[in-house]
């Protein structure tokens, strides 16, 4: 490692930081994390924290799983490298689906398509979508839609299904042709409702509103997050995503869950989809699939989606999508290792526990702390906290004093993620109840720097 002071220097000189602006990151360079052991990481300056972040959403077995460092690091012996193109396969990616499809049995998905990450599971799920349609003969379906402050990547196809202006206003012109509506957020929604069931049926009517003004015969697929996540962990009411599932069915609309954050446990089961009781007819997965050790996704696909590509004569279900590192061999042999843990571990059951015990922690710091206008989870590890200046306006905390409270719970040992006017929980999901105590501690010291 170079020492620290050129470090420091070069930090943000050569580099541009993903989702931030570069003379920002220039003026106040980002921390330089170094190492991770268990749910903790280290800085550059030998500070050791918790990481509530869980890397980015994504470390759900922590730092130091050895199974899956061993399987890397024999995988790379092995065979580092080769594609699955066309007539050509790799041991690991057969293993893989194979466990993937007993993994995902209850929510009926039986084949993969693998990728380098989750904005590919997306892109290729909605790629997938048209074409679907396309080999059925109904090639008029070419529309997607989706929820506003629905997050689904950086591709040009998910950036045009994000709900979220900060991802999109600068590269547009998107995807024509992409069509967005309210997202069932009780905090903050144009129907000024805040009971959940009741916009939860809003939002449902403006879908069917969508539908008939653009005709069901024009639309492709219907892509949502069942928890929303990096649009500030929004879980919609138990009656949302059931609704969105009839009305797709009854309008021939394909429903795609994006479960990059939610699969493999997060939500306090297997996939965000089974929580609801959905069984959508792709879902796009990455994240935890690998704990982060090795980019790599997945998209599975729905026995109703495969038997039209499968039983095909024509050639048009050809797939002509794919990546280089497509089932790339390292990935896969990270991904049997982490699904083996994170089934051994059962950590699904770990997350919906310790979820519950933040879930009431950031409660009772909302009792304490005026600035703390919502308080979002309850599904498993991912939470949220919403800032604000002034509860009856719901005015958004001012960036300084947010900072303020990031900068005191990351010297009190605890990192956490801003998005927005959020804090964001999504810590590893082995983590005990000692570290969830911590983490609130931390908060609470955070906040009181507001
Ligand atoms: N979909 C969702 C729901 C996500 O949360 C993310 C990443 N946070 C993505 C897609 C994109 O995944 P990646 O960053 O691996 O490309």
């Amino acid at each position: 490692m170079k020492d620290i002071n050129f470090l420091k220097e070069n930090n943000a000189r050569q580099i541009w930081h993903p989702m931030a602006h570069p003379a920002d990151s220039q003026a106040n360079p980002p921390d330089i994390i170094t190492e991770g052991e268990g749910v903790e990481i280290t800085d550059v300056d030998g500070h050791r924290m918790i990481d509530a972040v869980g890397g980015l959403w994504n470390v759900n077995l922590g730092y130091s799983c050895a199974p899956v460092k061993a399987a890397i690091s024999a995988q790379l012996e092995k065979l580092p490298y080769y594609s699955i193109f066309r007539g050509t396969s790799n041991d690991n990616v057969i293993e893989l689906g194979w466990m993937l499809q007993q993994f995902f049995a209850e929510d009926g998905l039986t084949r993969a398509f693998y990728t380098s990450g989750g904005s590919d599971s997306v892109e290729i799920a909605l790629r997938l979508a048209r074409q679907y349609h396309k080999v059925r003969g109904e090639g008029g379906r070419v529309k997607y839609l989706s929820l506003k402050k629905g997050y689904h990547g950086t591709h040009t196809l998910g950036a045009s299904v994000n709900g979220n202006a900060n991802f999109r206003t600068q590269y547009e012109p998107l995807m024509p042709g992409c069509f967005h509506i309210p997202a069932p957020y009780p905090y903050r929604n144009p129907f000024n409702e805040t009971d959940p069931a009741r916009l939860a049926q809003l939002c449902l009517a403006a879908l069917e509103d969508e539908i008939a003004f653009q005709g069901a015969e024009t639309i492709a697929a219907f892509i949502m997050e069942p928890v929303l996540g990096a649009g500030g962990v929004i879980p919609p009411h138990e009656s949302f995503m059931p609704g969105v599932r009839e009305i797709c069915d009854r309008h021939g609309i394909l429903l795609i869950a994006d479960e990059v954050i939610t699969a493999f446990g997060r939500t306090g089961d297997w996939s965000g989809s089974r929580h609801w009781g959905v069984k959508p007819d792709l879902m796009c997965t990455a994240k935890a699939i690998t704990n982060g050790y090795f980019p790599f996704g997945a998209v599975m696909v729905s026995e109703k989606v495969a038997e039209v590509f499968e039983n095909d004569k024509t050639g048009k279900g050809a797939i002509g999508s794919g990546y280089t590192y497509s089932g790339h061999p390292v990935g896969a042999a990270a991904a049997i290792a982490c699904l083996q843990e994170t089934e051994r571990l059962q950590v699904k059951d770990n997350a919906a526990a310790r979820g519950t015990q933040v879930y009431d922690g950031l409660l009772a710091l909302q009792a304490k702390y005026d600035i703390i206008g919502d308080v979002r989870g309850g599904h498993g590890l991912m939470s949220a906290i919403e800032l604000v200046s002034d509860r009856t306006a719901k005015t958004p905390l001012d960036k300084g004093a947010i900072a303020r409270i990031h900068r005191a719970t990351y010297e009190d040992g605890v990192m956490v993620r801003v998005s927005g006017p959020n804090l964001i929980l999504s810590p590893p999901l082995v983590l005990t109840s000692a570290h969830v105590d911590k983490i609130l501690s931390a908060l609470d010291t955070g906040l009181s720097a507001a």
